[in-house]
C-alpha cells in the first residue's frame, strides 16, 4: 500500500535527486544543519513525521513536486487521485517535460516514465531504448 513517506519518495526519486541533494536545497536558518534536514526528509519518507503544509511547500519550490493534496489523503488514509506507479504524478501535479504535461499511457503510467529507465530496463528490446533518457527536470 502507498503512503504518505513512500508517495514523498516517489516523487523525490521521480526528479533524481538523493536525500542529501533535497536537504542542501531546502534547509533554511532554523533547520539545523544540512545533515539535520537529511534526517528530516528520512523521517517523512519513513512515516515516522508528518511533513506539514510549509515544509511541503518548500520542497515543492526548491527540490521537487510534491502534491500536498495528495500527501494529506495519505496520511489520513483517504482516496488519492490516480498516479502514475512509478514516479507517483497526478493530473494535479504533472510530469513536465519537452514535450509539455505528461499524459496517461497506461491507467496508471505516465507518458513521463514510458521512457525512463527504471521502466525500460525491465522490458527492454535494446540498450538505445534505455539511452533515451529524457533527463531530470530542473526546476531552478
Ligand atoms: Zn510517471
Ligand atoms: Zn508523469
Amino acid at each position: 500500500m502507498l503512503t504518505a513517506g513512500k508517495y514523498f519518495q516517489k516523487r523525490r526519486e521521480a526528479a533524481a535527486l538523493s536525500i542529501d541533494d533535497v536537504a542542501e536545497r531546502i534547509v533554511a536558518p532554523g533547520w539545523g544543519a544540512v545533515h539535520l534536514t537529511a534526517n528530516f526528509v528520512r523521517e517523512i519518507e519513513a512515516d515516522r513525521i508528518v511533513a506539514e503544509d510549509a515544509s511541503l511547500t518548500r520542497i515543492s519550490e526548491r527540490a521537487f513536486p510534491v502534491d500536498r493534496y495528495v500527501y494529506r489523503q495519505l496520511v489520513a488514509g483517504l482516496a488519492v487521485p490516480a498516479l502514475c506507479r512509478v514516479c507517483a504524478c497526478s493530473w494535479m501535479d504533472a510530469c513536465i517535460g519537452d514535450a509539455g504535461p505528461c499524459a496517461w499511457a497506461e491507467p496508471d503510467l505516465c507518458t513521463a516514465c514510458v521512457s525512463r529507465p527504471l521502466v525500460t530496463a525491465l522490458a527492454a528490446p535494446n540498450i538505445s531504448d534505455l539511452l533515451r533518457r529524457p533527463g531530470a527536470a530542473s526546476r531552478a
